[in-house]
């Protein structure tokens, strides 16, 4: 099925058309073939009565293509370092952060408070995991359960403690009241979003990447400490009219999107419509796209265990560094983001190589807002003051 096939059919105002798994050959066709479906014809005038949040359908966004393919990246390869969003309001970016969880896939999910694996055993014997957890070992209970993946919304007014958590001295160890767990660990394996990241207090967001960076992290109160696992995407989204993001900050998110108001008037009409719709009965809209949903949980399960396997052939690297280099970019986070990006961007389409045209999709979304004009000039000043120098030396040494 081609995607111009499929938009044909799909016009058609009869039927509902459902689309043929066998013959979507990727995930970045089936966003593309979803985008353009025409639901005009499903006719719900009712409210469903349901109270419970039921987020816009992720695959249902109009058009934002970079951005929807940008946040599949990250959930099929976390090293990729995350997704920030930068754009005015109103441009589906967090709709399309809270409509993932229809798509999301499954992982092992620790049920304890210190978020014990059954993987600590394997790497650092009995001692890396807490009595709790011991015990159930020795009465063959599981320490984990398979649930799919969560999306953790960072409050906007969180504080440190809500964040990282807290040793309460006044409950004994073991009464089950002497630790609370903080956002961070909650967050372990799973997707944490921050909107108006550039709004958070520094000792916040820098608890968050120093904790997103380490995969770990620990906390303190006298000679107690308790150390948590750490290991989650990082999704941030901001509006640039309400304040900047300090460099160092902006450097650690991997991709970044830009995102802006549809050009299209037939696309705004189409957005407009859906909004209307998904207002009209959340749970019947939502149902149109379940089957296209359970296809793109499948396809991102199948590329996340088949990622590692992707291969960078030295030539492919090689435009990717010369790029960097001829665009003055000095953090190796550009090199990380843009090659572990392609790598993802391969797996959804089953291939084990990344090619020029992966490099050429992927550079834009991992490259852009990293150059910095204070830092070219700065690095040109001390090469220039360098060569002042052996130059004065040559002339006093012979
Ligand atoms: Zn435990």
């Amino acid at each position: 099925m081609s995607v111009d096939d499929s938009k044909e059919k799909i016009g058609h105002k009869q039927e509902p058309v459902s689309i043929d798994s066998s013959e979507i050959k990727s995930l970045k066709q089936l966003i593309d073939i979803v985008s353009g479906k025409d639901v005009t014809h499903y006719d719900f005038q009712h409210d469903s009565g349901l109270a419970e949040p039921l987020f816009f359908p992720f695959l249902a966004i109009v058009g934002q293509f970079e951005m929807k393919l940008a946040l599949i990246l990250t959930i099929i390869n976390p090293n990729i370092g995350g997704v920030l969003l930068i754009g005015p309001r109103g441009t589906a970016k967090t709709t399309s952060v809270r409509g993932l969880i229809d798509i999301l896939p499954f992982v092992e999910n620790s049920t304890c408070p210190y978020g014990c694996l059954p993987e600590d055993i394997e790497t650092n014997g009995h001692d890396a995991i807490c009595p709790d957890c011991a015990q159930k070992i020795e009465q063959n209970i599981p320490l984990s359960e398979i649930s799919k993946v969560r999306i953790i919304e960072l409050p906007l007014n969180s504080t440190l403690d809500s964040v990282i958590g807290i040793l309460d001295m006044d409950h004994p160890i073991g009464s089950g009241k002497h630790l609370k767990r903080g956002i961070l660990s909650l967050a372990d394996k799973n997707i944490l979003y921050i909107d108006e990241v550039n709004l958070l207090p520094d000792e916040i967001i820098n608890s968050i990447l120093d904790a997103s960076a380490m995969g770990k992290y620990s906390i303190r109160k006298g000679s107690d400490s308790a150390t948590f696992r750490s290991r989650f995407t990082l999704i941030g989204s901001m509006n640039p009219e309400e304040g900047n993001l300090r460099p160092q900050i902006m450097d650690r998110f991997g991709l970044r999107v830009v995102t802006s108001g549809l050009d299209k008037d037939t696309d705004r009409l189409a957005a407009y419509s859906r909004a209307s719709q998904y207002l009209n009965n959340p749970y019947e809209f939502i149902k149109i796209y379940q089957e296209e949903n359970a296809l793109a949980r499948q396809e991102i399960e199948r590329a996340k265990k088949f990622v590692w396997k992707v291969k960078l052939d030295p030539k492919i690297a090689n435009i990717g560094i010369e790029l960097i280099k001829d665009l003055n970019i000095h953090s190796l986070r550009a090199e990380l983001t843009l090659f572990e990006a392609a790598k993802a961007l391969a797996a959804s389409e089953n291939r084990e190589y990344i090619t020029e045209e992966d490099i050429i999709t992927i550079a834009p979304m991992a490259l852009r807002l990293r150059r910095s004009a204070y830092i070219s000039e700065f690095i040109e000043k001390n090469n220039a003051e360098n060569l002042e120098i052996n130059t004065s030396l040559g002339k006093l040494i012979k």
